[in-house]
């Protein structure tokens, strides 16, 4: 017999391409066999010290969320790791990958990757791994920080909204794309662009969503969009595109593929769950860029998710203090843009998945393991499998909940969601073994992993 410690057990295990009856049994941190028909009904519980019965409920994968702005340290008030992985945690996700900016210093060179680190050590209920950031002349960094560790690397193609992480251009970036040649490296790109009809130009009433949707057209993406698809095919780096919004890119990103550009793409549960016409006025906290855009524009999304054209969905995460959504004024034009939701991204992307084909398998292939691959993560997360991290989520897909100020734990509770009434709830999380949220947060001492790469490929 195989030694483990713990034993995880269930009528409904999400395994590759299947949900059984199966028994997870876990040794220091990861799943060393799965037991399934007679074999997990044969087994003898007190040979366990830990036996966790899910009984009915599903034990899949934890969530891994690859597009989280954690803020710390600099802007620890807008957010910092102890809330946000907390609050991954209440919401089933397991691991998450921090963005480059909104911190500061933001994370463009080996020092800031380092303060980081330092930072995030010891504060995290969750694995966390981090993407560095490619700016203006940092270059040189690029390759020292995949060395120190970064999972890969984000850039903007617009102004980011802070002002030490500038956007690049053309020769910036095929300066960096011939030093990742070689490497297995990602770039991820913020895939908007100035153009002609651009910024600044709408001239409705700053309290009415539609003032600031128009002064972000979809065309901004298309054109960053095909300058991505350009470079990735010239120089075969690995390019992601980070929260699609505007489904009419989607074909440039098909013919990209079609073509053999090693290219993937995410989109958001905002994308996915709210739409243009029913943003009410001065709500603030709808806010983000690129925008929320039709209810026509979703329906394409979803289109793209069904024929499996969108790789994956994430929630990026990006709070900020409450002044900074300028709610008394209620204007769009000069509110913080970023929208609050580490915590619910599963209930939110289960509770579509109702009025659509989709299945269980398909929110571990879209929320799990397409993430954890985009991070070079997938040879340990994503998945239940022998020799993988044991991180799961025990959820009950067929619950529901109102989301209410009071249950949410990351910083600043501001959100679009508060009030909805969501699909599937969270009862356990599992992070290397441990249970970490058991209906309340039950690790005394926050014991997630920072997730630095294999640096064999460097
Ligand atoms: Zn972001």
């Amino acid at each position: 017999m195989i030694s483990a410690s713990k034993a995880f057990i269930g009528n409904n295990v999400v395994l590759e391409g299947t949900m059984q009856k199966a028994c997870i049994l876990v040794e220091d941190g990861k799943i060393v066999d799965i037991l399934t028909g007679n074999a997990s009904d044969d087994l003898n519980k007190d040979d366990y010290c830990v036996v966790v019965d899910a009984g009915n409920d599903v034990i899949m994968p934890g969530v891994v969320d690859s597009h989280v702005h954690v803020n710390e340290p600099g802007r620890t008030m807008w957010e910092g790791y102890w809330t946000v992985t907390e609050a991954a945690a209440v919401g089933g996700t397991t691991t998450i990958v921090d963005m480059p900016l909104n911190c500061i210093p933001s994370t463009t060179s080996c020092s800031a990757f380092a303060t980081k680190l330092d930072y995030a050590e010891s504060k995290c209920f969750v694995d966390v791994g981090f993407w560095g950031g490619i700016v203006p002349n940092n270059q040189d960094q690029l390759r020292p920080m995949l060395k120190a560790g970064v999972l890969g690397f984000k850039c903007f193609l617009i102004h980011s909204g802070v002002d030490d992480f500038p956007a690049v251009d053309r020769t910036d970036l095929e300066a960096a794309m011939t030093i990742l040649q070689g490497t297995d490296a990602v770039i991820l790109f913020h895939a908007e662009m100035d153009c002609s009809c651009n910024i600044g130009q709408s001239t409705g009433e700053p309290q009415t969503y539609n003032t600031f949707l128009e002064s972000r057209p979809e065309v901004m993406e298309m054109r960053a969009i095909e300058l991505v698809c350009e470079l990735c095919l010239k120089y075969r780096v690995k390019c992601h595109i980070v929260h699609l919004s505007s489904a009419s890119a989607l074909p440039l990103i098909i013919e990209a593929k079609q073509m053999g550009a090693p290219l993937t793409v995410e989109t958001c549960h905002h994308y996915l769950s709210l739409v243009a016409e029913n943003v009410p006025e001065g709500a603030t906290q709808y806010k983000c860029c690129p925008p929320i855009r039709s209810q026509h524009n979703q329906e394409l999304l979803w289109e793209g998710i069904l024929a499996g054209h969108i790789d994956m969905v994430v929630s990026d995460h990006s709070p900020c203090t409450p002044d900074l959504k300028d709610l008394p004024t209620g204007d769009f034009t000069t509110a913080w843009g970023g929208i609050a939701s580490v915590q619910f991204g599963l209930s939110l992307f289960w509770t579509s998945c109702q009025q659509r084909d989709l299945t269980i398998h398909d929110v571990v292939r879209l929320l799990c393991s397409n993430t954890a691959q985009l991070a070079g993560l997938g040879h340990r997360k994503g998945a239940i499998k022998i020799g993988y991290d044991a991180d799961f989520v025990i959820w009950d897909p067929q619950s529901s909940y109102e989301v209410s100020r009071r249950m949410i734990r990351h910083k600043n509770k501001l959100t679009p969601y508060e009030g909805r009434q969501l699909q599937g709830v969270v009862k356990t999380t599992v992070v290397g073994g441990v249970l970490v949220y058991d209906k309340e947060i039950t690790a005394r001492i926050p014991r997630g992993k920072m997730l630095l790469r294999n640096t064999e490929n460097v």
